[in-house]
């Protein structure tokens, strides 16, 4: 969990009502008091490992306020993962669902239950005060509670109440600073490059991973200790573009994807024109909701299409100068995926989430982001290494032997200095959009 995701938690956990706090408590500290008996005479060199990381470097046991946060992001997640928990279900007028498509003042709901080609789908109106504040406070993805108009109280059907998210996508406005919602409650990410036509730019993806990272908002304490690997997905498209190369030059090509294999993200090699790595791409998104990111022109509405046929989503040509960074996909949308054979996922296609600012990021939110950097800094000697030049750094010495790619560890300086440096060249900025809608 990063600084802001902890500091959100702290947040909702305050605006439990008292009852729910001194609950968590006492339940906080039957556990820590469990924790330290069975801890008593185990001989580990960090007896903390799998205490929340905010105070891990302190090597001693944590506060009971440490237990009942960890408690209260573990009921989150699991109240997340089982739709409506029960303190959702006790507090909500209306009916529940699903926003699969959000307007100025409107959204498309898909109330639970509905059928996933969109035939049950409601239009709700937004309440006057959140539809000026949309684009912060309802994106794609978000569970909502809502109610039926249609009689002469209420002429439309209207959103009540946008529902707490498991995960939500944020982009930092470049005008505001302010955080948008992109994205909510989505389980992966797929990152789609291509090879050849555009080229591959590995560098992309470190972008796309820690702004992944640093904008994720996960209920479940234990992420960023942990990091699933389902969580980013990289496909890498237009393979067939590969087939003139010799193997060997093939493989080199690819290989330059080896860092990312090494921090254990799987990465799918995939052509949509031939349907090639569609299978293995389906198998890992089963049962999950998703959202594409990547360059224009990569080739992600040719693979949403290519993972179900009936979709229909417009491609187009790779632009030319003039029209690069124009979009066929021009809002968001949740569509519903169910292949011949196998499980039914959701993918949402939305071009907001294409371009990621890293401008607001400062050097310790960037060591939060990356995942070798959270889990080896505890052996570093110094709480607040840069692992740029200070003794006993525990990074460094991972990088000599082989443990940490070269590859992310540079990322990780060049994205320090470009930090402290200011605004980046042009050729490595993730591209930005025309203003949605
Ligand atoms: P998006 O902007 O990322 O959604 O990209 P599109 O899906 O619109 O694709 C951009 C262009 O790349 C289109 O002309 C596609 O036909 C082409 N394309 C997509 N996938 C492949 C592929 O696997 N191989 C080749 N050769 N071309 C592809
Ligand atoms: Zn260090």
């Amino acid at each position: 969990m990063n600084k802001r995701q902890r500091e959100q938690l702290e947040a909702l956990f305050k605006a439990l009502p008292k009852s729910e706090q001194d609950r968590l408590f006492r339940e906080g500290a039957v556990l820590r008091a469990e924790d330290q008996k069975r801890r008593k005479g185990e001989r580990k060199r960090y007896e903390d490992l799998d205490a929340p990381r905010a105070s891990a470097s302190k090597r001693k046991s944590e506060p009971v306020r440490e237990y009942a946060l960890k408690l209260f992001a573990r009921e989150r997640a699991n109240a997340g993962r089982s739709g409506a928990g029960p303190d959702e279900q006790a507090s909500i007028a209306g009916e529940t669902g699903v926003a699969v498509f959000v307007g100025k003042r409107r959204c498309l709901v898909r109330p639970d239950g509905a059928p996933g080609d969109g035939s049950g789908d409601t239009e709700c109106r937004l309440p006057a005060d959140m539809a000026g504040r949309q684009q912060t406070e309802l994106c794609v993805g978000d569970r909502v509670s809502f109610v039926r108009g249609g009689d002469e109280r209420r002429e439309a059907d209207e959103l009540v109440q946008v529902l707490p998210r498991k995960t939500v996508l944020t982009r930092r406005d470049a005008r505001t600073g302010e955080a948008r919602a992109i994205v909510a409650n989505v389980d992966a990410v797929v990152i789609v490059v291509s090879v050849v036509s555009p080229p591959l730019h590995p560098r992309l993806i470190d972008r796309y991973l820690i702004a992944i990272e640093d904008s994720w908002v996960e209920a479940s304490g234990s992420h960023a200790d942990d990091p699933d690997p389902a969580q980013a997905i990289i496909a890498v498209n237009k393979t067939d573009l590969l087939e003139p190369l010799s193997p060997e030059a093939r493989k080199q090509e690819l290989g330059r994807l080896d860092p990312y294999r090494a921090i254990g993200l799987p990465i799918v090699e995939c052509a949509a024109e031939t349907g090639r790595g569609m299978d293995e791409l389906r198998s890992l998104l089963a049962g999950k909701v998703v959202a594409f990111v990547g360059h224009s022109g990569v080739g992600k509405s040719s693979i949403t299409n290519a993972l179900d046929e009936r979709l229909g989503v417009r491609t187009a040509e790779v632009g030319t100068a003039a029209n690069r960074g124009r979009h066929t996909t021009t809002s968001s949308q949740l569509y519903e995926i169910t292949p011949a054979s196998g499980e039914t996922f959701w993918v949402i296609d939305t071009p907001g989430i294409r371009f990621f600012g890293l401008e607001e990021l400062t050097p310790a939110q960037l060591r939060d982001s990356m995942p070798e950097l959270r889990r080896l800094r505890r052996g570093c000697k110094f709480n607040d290494c840069t692992h740029t030049h200070e003794p006993d750094c525990a990074v460094r010495e991972a990088v000599e032997r082989g443990e940490m790619h070269p590859a992310r560890y540079d990322t990780y300086t060049r994205l320090l200095e470009e930090i402290a440096r200011g605004p980046r060249p042009p050729d490595e900025r993730i591209r930005p959009l025309p203003e949605e809608e």
